[in-house]
């Protein structure tokens, strides 16, 4: 397209002629439609969008996958921690973990957590429950045919199951759990999704069953696939109890000396924080599914980095850090009830994302498939447990302040 052709969308496009999204239809070269855009944007509002026009990206990658009316990019510092140690389940070795945040201090004080953390051996991980939740809603006219269906459920499982899987080569449904309010019934489809988080899989599925159970129960009627006991993008207490993406434990030993070179405090004074903040504190506060200092740092910085849906950072960093005084060393560990990450698909597969997975050499499928996935969520709830560890121990300290005063406030 030449610059005329192009004047031409961008004129139209600032008097309004030509809808931003129209212009993806009209110009056949997404990085072309972005610029026409940006530039139409730019007339008016009357502003210069050099930066977010500026960062290299080949926007074909973007069109019709991760946004629309896109215009240029928003770019967000990335550091690394580690290498940290993780004993995984599935991830055994050192790593480092890339963070994109602007919270100065956020990669500092995770750093010396990562510390503390190899000087103890590492962090040892696991998954203890993997699968994605899609809750469609369906009216009744009465609980009378709602028991009759809770009835037909179960003895049309197979066939539903079938009709969700032939949606996907990678989704497996596991289950389906029925919850009954009134004459609505909330079912909660749980699938393996691979290396997937699985989200898009899980309602594509859904949707195929749930058509299938209105054709062949007579007096169900579907309200809408997501019904929120999915529960996605939203803090509930289903997905703390029964799990969403992968549930996974890391835990460590902090021995006394550790905990005096690196922190100057002791495994008492760590134990007597947590308990009276992140327990005692939270349950003052009238918190439901977050007794921890501060998950949604790592998990958010983590997300931005990795091509994680950022939405969901509200019930990936749900979750427990639990402490116990065993002799004169800290044992630690932080829970992470509803993990909702992938290796594939989404925004994992952009250019600054993709790296950045492979970096910590879990980028795609896995083999077999899921392990990079479950990798990665081992990965995750370590880097997650030295933020823990290292706020805890600044708090014990009273050093809090005093970092941030350092890094995150120095001189514009
Ligand atoms: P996706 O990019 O929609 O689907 C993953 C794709 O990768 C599928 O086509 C799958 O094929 C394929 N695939 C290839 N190798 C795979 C492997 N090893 N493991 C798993 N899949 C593999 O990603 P998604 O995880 O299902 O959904 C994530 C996206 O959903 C994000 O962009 C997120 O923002 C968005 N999202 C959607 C909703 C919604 O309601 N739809 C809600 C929240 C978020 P097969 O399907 O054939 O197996």
């Amino acid at each position: 397209m030449n610059d005329d052709e192009k004047e031409e969308l961008i004129k139209r496009a600032a008097r309004g002629e030509l809808a931003l999204h129209q212009i993806d239809k009209e110009v056949a070269d997404a990085n072309d439609a972005v610029e026409i855009r940006r530039k139409a944007i730019e007339r008016l509002t009357g502003s210069k969008l050099h930066s977010i026009g500026s960062a290299g990206m080949d926007y074909s990658m973007v069109r019709g996958r991760n946004a629309e009316n896109v215009v240029g990019v928003a770019t967000v510092p990335l550091g690394v921690i580690g290498p940290l140690k993780v004993n995984g389940g599935h991830f055994r070795g050192e790593t480092y973990v890339p963070l994109a945040t602007t919270e100065g201090a956020l990669i500092a004080s995770l750093s010396r957590g990562v510390k503390a953390l190899n000087m103890s051996g590492g962090a040892t991980a696991r998954v203890v429950k993997d699968g994605m939740t899609r809750g469609p809603v369906f009216k009744f006219d009465s609980i009378v045919d709602v028991e009759r269906f809770l009835a037909w459920l179960p003895q049309n499982y197979e066939n539903i199951r079938k009709v969700a899987e032939a949606t996907t080569q990678h989704g497996e449904l596991q289950g389906i759990a029925p919850y009954v309010t009134g004459n609505n019934v909330f079912l909660r489809f749980r699938y393996s999704t691979g290396d997937a988080m699985g989200m898009n899989m899980a309602t594509v599925a859904t949707e195929a069953a749930c058509k299938h159970i209105e054709d062949n129960f007579k007096g169900a009627t579907l309200v809408a696939v997501s019904g929120n006991m999915c529960s996605d993008k939203k803090q509930s207490l289903v997905n703390s109890i029964d799990g969403r993406g992968k549930t996974v434990v890391a835990e460590a030993l902090i021995t006394k000396k550790v905990l005096k070179d690196v922190f100057g405090t002791t495994a008492y004074a760590v134990n007597d924080v947590n308990f009276r903040k992140n327990w005692v504190g939270s349950a003052r506060a009238g918190s439901t599914t977050q007794f921890n200092a501060h998950f949604a740092n790592t998990i958010a910085a983590l997300f931005l980095a990795t091509g994680q849906d950022a939405a969901q950072v509200v019930e990936s960093s749900s979750g427990y850090t639990w402490t116990e005084v065993r002799g004169n060393d800290l044992y630690i560990s932080v829970t992470l009830t509803s993990l909702e990450v992938g290796t594939k698909g989404g925004g994992t597969g952009l250019p600054t994302q993709s790296e950045a997975l492979s970096l910590m050499k879990v980028s795609g499928s896995g083999d077999p498939v899921g392990s990079n996935a479950l990798k990665f969520a081992e990965i995750a709830a370590s880097a997650v447990m030295s933020g823990e560890l290292n706020l805890l121990a600044a708090l014990a300290t009273r050093e809090l302040g005093k970092a941030h005063q350092k890094l995150g406030r120095s001189k514009v």
